[in-house]
């Protein structure tokens, strides 16, 4: 079967596009800049790219940015005392913390410390909370931008078989959530796999839609899906590899050269869910700007 390549960067560009301009009116009615504030802590290489990434793109689109760098010896007490500050801030919009966290800092203990007003992650239980009921809230932004691909390769979801494979918090779970919902993009059957399912093919074989954001390169095979799915591969994993400049290559969850035979479409790794994600969060950082004027009209 013959794949259509899901192109994530030329999509993000032009949603990165419009929200400049968005971001240009905003100004031009009389407004400041929205402002993130990213939070990052410790020294992981890959945080660290990831961080610059998203301030680059904040600057592509006139968001201001500004990056607080803390030691991983921080104590839980003192992270909780730091949000606290920017949650008092007013020329702060958006409050960014890169994730994973050194092991004695409790995510959810920390992201619940932040106001979920400036949760533009959507990590915040109370966003989390708002998405599985159906309401107005700032969407996680890898399973939002995963929609927004939906949307531009018109790849419908009611009544379609869909199967998630990994359940965390911000990719998985409320992937699973927006794909079962009542609403526009959503309405498809929606099955969600975690390290315990058992006999994983036997779920994954039936998916119209498969999502894989697990973290485990070739978790996914030919043989596991069926002609005509379309894959989201949302890992990001380095492998080694002798004859790439850096000693290693990025591949997703997917061995995709043989899932790719049976796809209609599918998303590369890098280039398909990465750049959405950036995306998504340029989208809730200005939503939020909007939010904190007018908390009535921006619901
Ligand atoms: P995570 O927090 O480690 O979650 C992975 C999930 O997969 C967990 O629920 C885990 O269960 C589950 N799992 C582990 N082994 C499994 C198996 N054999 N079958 C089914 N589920 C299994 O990771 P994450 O943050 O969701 O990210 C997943 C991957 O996506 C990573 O490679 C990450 O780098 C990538 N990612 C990409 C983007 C992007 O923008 N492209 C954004 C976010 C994440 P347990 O928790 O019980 O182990």
């Amino acid at each position: 079967m013959s794949y259509t390549l899901i192109d994530g960067k030329k999509v993000a560009d032009i949603i990165r596009q419009q929200i400049h301009e968005d971001v240009q009116e905003w100004i031009a009615r009389g407004n400041r800049p929205p402002r993130l504030q990213a939070v990052l802590i410790g020294n992981d290489p890959a945080s660290k790219t990831y961080v610059q990434a998203k301030t680059k793109a904040c600057k592509e689109v006139g968001i201001e940015s500004n990056t607080a760098v803390i030691p991983d010896t921080i104590s839980i007490k003192e992270l909780k005392e730091t949000i606290s500050v920017y949650n008092k801030d007013d020329s702060i919009d958006g409050i960014l913390l890169q994730l994973p966290l050194p092991a004695h800092l409790h995510p959810s203990k920390v992201i619940e410390t932040m106001d979920f007003r400036k949760d533009v992650d959507g990590f915040h239980p109370m966003n989390v909370g708002r998405l599985a009921v159906g309401q107005p809230t700032f969407r996680s932004c890898t399973p939002a931008g995963i929609l927004e691909l939906f949307r531009y390769y018109s790849i419908t979801t009611k009544g379609k078989n869909a199967v998630v494979v990994g359940a965390s918090n911000i990719v998985g779970s409320p992937m699973a959530i927006m794909l079962s919902r009542e609403n526009e993009s959503g309405k498809a059957t929606t099955t969600l796999c975690h390290k315990y399912t058992r006999d994983l093919t036997q779920h994954i074989i039936q998916a119209d839609i498969l999502i894989v954001a697990v973290g485990s390169p070739n978790l996914i095979t030919g043989p596991m899906v069926k002609e005509g799915v379309v894959v989201i591969d949302v890992g990001i994993n380095r492998v080694s590899d002798g004859s790439a400049p850096k000693g290693y290559k990025i591949t997703g969850d997917c061995h995709f050269e043989s899932v790719a035979e049976k796809a209609s479409l599918i998303t590369p790794v890098p280039g398909g869910v990465g750049p959405m994600t950036v995306a998504m969060l340029m989208k809730n950082t200005l939503l939020a700007a909007k939010k904190s004027i007018y908390p009535e009209e921006y619901l």
